[in-house]
């Protein structure tokens, strides 16, 4: 899709934040915005301000955890607008820290339930939508940590991982019909954005942490080191650069840290060097799969 101006672009996690900062750009392009996310005062505060800049826009209070609630943003969407054809599957939460043994199964089911449920709800829901009208566009937001494990935060990373491989069937499953409908997942190491102040915490897990009482120094220590990270990131702006440019040109995968590409480079060297030559020199995946679009 090389046309913004006109079109219709939904962001979930659009109150904050990468969602903003995307929502912001996709207007200025000329999008009229639908913006979605759980906290109800900062979606209206980033209504007002994307109002205030001369954008159309309208704010659903959504929990992508819920299809329910993603159904009924694209039906406002549809009410309002008539049509949707960016979609950014955004919306994300740090999630529960520590070995992943010790992280309790709620924990485990708000990060998997936000972030990856929450991109499947998205594409179950609007994929069908794009299909129909014969163009769009669906960018999934992943991570740095969705291309390479790192400790401590197993159900982010795993639900990361789960991102990027929906985004690369979805990309095969799009290529296989007629319609001019593209994917991209996004890909950022740290970003300068609220996502280390935990929040949005459903409440029998937040009374749960509660109960724990303080967190242990060590698990406060790898919390801090993240905070460190996201508050030393790249502004997000630069992410909304990236991923306009990623549109543009239909790229699947849309990174922004170049630092990232070694250790992207050893996890891919090290699968490769566990396969049997023959297979190696037979090339290709398994099951006739082409990397990327
Ligand atoms: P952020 O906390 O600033 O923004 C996230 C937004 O998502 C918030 O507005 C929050 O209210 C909303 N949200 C949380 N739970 C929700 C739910 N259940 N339903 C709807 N909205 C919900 O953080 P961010 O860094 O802008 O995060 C955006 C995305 O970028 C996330 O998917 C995150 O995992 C990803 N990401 C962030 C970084 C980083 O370093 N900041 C790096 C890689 C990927």
């Amino acid at each position: 899709m090389e046309q913004f101006k006109g079109r219709v672009a939904v962001v979930t996690g659009g109150a904050s934040g990468i969602g903003f900062a995307l929502a912001r750009r996709l207007a200025r392009e000329g999008c009229r915005i639908v913006l979605a996310d759980i906290e109800q005062a900062e979606l209206e505060r980033a209504r007002d301000t994307l109002s205030a800049e001369g954008a159309e826009v309208l704010a659903v209070r959504t929990d992508v955890a819920r299809f329910d609630d993603v159904e009924r943003l694209a039906e406002q969407t549809l009410r309002a607008f008539g049509a949707a054809h960016i979609v950014c599957n955004n919306a994300g939460v740090a999630g529960g820290f520590g070995p992943m043994w010790e992280i309790s199964p709620r924990a485990w089911d708000w990060t998997l339930g936000v972030n990856l449920q929450g991109v499947i709800h998205g594409v179950r829901v609007f994929v069908p939508i794009l299909l129909k009208q014969e163009e769009g566009h669906i960018v999934n937001t992943a991570s740095a940590a969705g291309l390479v494990a790192f400790p401590f935060a197993a159900p982010y990373g795993i639900s990361k991982f789960g991102v990027v491989a929906l985004s690369e069937a979805l990309a095969l499953e799009l290529k296989a019909g007629q319609a001019d409908v593209g994917v991209s997942v996004l890909c950022p190491a740290y970003v300068a954005t609220r996502i280390a102040e935990v929040r949005n915490v459903p409440g029998e897990l937040a009374a749960e942490w509660a109960a724990l009482g303080p967190l242990p120094a060590e698990k406060q220590k790898q919390m801090e080191e993240i905070a460190k990270g996201v508050a030393e990131g790249i502004p997000p702006e630069a992410v909304a650069d990236a991923v306009l440019d990623g549109i543009r040109q239909r790229r699947l995968y849309i990174l922004t840290h170049q630092e990232m590409g070694p250790y992207i480079e050893g996890r891919m060297k090290a699968i490769l060097a566990a396969s049997p030559s023959s297979r190696v020199q037979g090339a290709g995946q398994p099951h006739g799969h082409s990397s990327g679009e």
